[in-house]
């Protein structure tokens, strides 16, 4: 259920991501392709400022934050809130909505990514009983995780 490596996930490489931004009349600049590279090894949602600070050259948080929004837009990925009020991002695999909830530690921030989602069923009944459509939902959630509950 829980994949805290993401490793078993795909993901996309720095060519298609590439390919993508050039069918955008978009160059793939050092800045873009450092901080894919960025997105590429950390496979969990980062923050502005987290990508800055893993990023190896000279980068501002200004570059970051507009990098970020073009990759919103062409739908490379996708960006979570984890209640923080602080928006973060993570590369989306090819064929993935981005559709996914996330069990985040209080105390050391760790992110662990739930491949199920499990309501489903839910989300239909609320769509019979509302007469909504085209519902969808965000839910996040909030634990100690097991190292920090070792460290007491
Ligand atoms: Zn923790
Ligand atoms: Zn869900």
């Amino acid at each position: 259920m829980a994949n805290p490596g993401h490793s078993g996930r795909p993901t996309r490489s720095m060519s298609e991501l590439a390919e993508r931004l050039r069918r955008e009349s978009r160059r793939l600049t050092g800045p873009r392709q450092a901080i894919l590279e960025v997105l590429r090894q950390h496979r969990r949602p980062l923050s502005n400022k987290e990508i800055l600070e893993l990023l190896p050259g000279d980068c501002d948080l200004a570059t970051v934050y507009r990098a970020m929004h073009l990759l919103r837009r062409l739908g490379l990925v996708q960006r979570y809130d984890l209640g923080d009020g602080v928006a973060r991002h993570e590369l989306l695999a090819p064929d993935d909505d981005g559709h996914h909830h996330h069990l985040v530690c209080r105390r050391c921030a760790r992110v662990v990514e739930l491949e199920d989602c499990g309501l489903a069923a839910f989300e239909e009944s609320l769509v019979a009983r509302s007469g909504f459509t085209q519902v969808t939902h965000r839910l996040e959630f909030f634990g100690v995780c097991p190292d920090c509950q070792r460290a007491g």
